[in-house]
């Protein structure tokens, strides 16, 4: 009989050597890539089944629903446990919902506005390290609706890099679903220029935040260094 923790820990084994194969294959460091579980519409015992299989590092698109599954995590675990697990958020962002977000995450990922990233800068507590951010971009032009355009990305970065309680890591990217392999591969190329561009500006991205449950090996040949993965490894979600 195979129990719901040992299917976890095979996805996720699975998973990981399927990273190690594509960073091979694109001559990269496996571990110059890190692996985001999106637990987003799981229930916390799956987050705590995945910690349990080593899996520290989560992301959660809801605000509300990604706070209380932060606040029951940090019931359930002692201290030194809870402390070790890094929450990224990577949903779309509402102003009047900042707070929870700069209180309870360590990433943000989809900041598209000035306004937004603003907002979290003053709201990040004094005590917290900054948060750490990505700049969302719509790379995929009119097939897709969220996150800047690329000509709106320069200016953006550099206002962001200023504000205080912020480091700016990088840039994300969700591309439209396609089949054409060619397509998708120039998507994250683009992204993989834009943060390339930027850097020679004197700006200092290490982070590119591209490729989820089936484009993830192309977005790591193309240089992804973070892979948000959410079905391939808690199975398709239940909403
Ligand atoms: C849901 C989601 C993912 C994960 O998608 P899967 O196909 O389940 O791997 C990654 N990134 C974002 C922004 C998402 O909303």
């Amino acid at each position: 009989m195979t129990t719901q923790q040992e299917r976890l820990q095979a996805r996720l084994h699975t998973i990981h050597e399927r990273i190690h194969a594509a960073c091979l294959r694109a001559n990269r460091s496996p571990d110059s890539v890190q692996l985001l579980a999106v637990s987003k519409t799981q229930p916390a015992d799956q987050l705590l089944a995945a910690l349990a299989a080593g899996q520290t590092t989560f992301a959660e698109n809801y605000v509300q629903e990604g706070c209380s599954k932060i606040a029951e995590l940090r019931n359930a675990l002692p201290a030194d446990q809870f402390r070790a697990i890094e929450w990224h958020f990577i949903g779309p962002q509402q102003s009047n919902k900042t707070r929870a977000v700069a209180q309870d995450f360590t990433w943000v990922h989809s900041i598209d506005r000035l306004k937004i990233a603003e907002r979290l800068s003053e709201q990040r507590d004094i005590h917290l390290p900054p948060l750490q951010v990505c700049l969302q971009v719509n790379v995929s032009s009119e097939a897709s609706k969220s996150g800047l355009a690329p000509t709106e990305v320069e200016a953006l970065a550099h206002a962001v890099a200023h504000l205080p309680r912020l480091t700016l890591r990088g840039l994300m990217c969700i591309p439209e679903p396609t089949e054409d392999e060619a397509l998708l591969r120039a998507r994250f190329a683009l992204l993989r220029h834009l943060r390339d561009n930027l850097n020679q500006q004197g700006l200092s991205m290490d982070t590119l935040s591209m490729g989820m449950s089936h484009d993830f090996e192309i977005a790591i040949e193309e240089g992804a260094t973070m892979v948000r993965i959410g079905t391939a490894i808690f199975g398709e979600r239940h909403t």
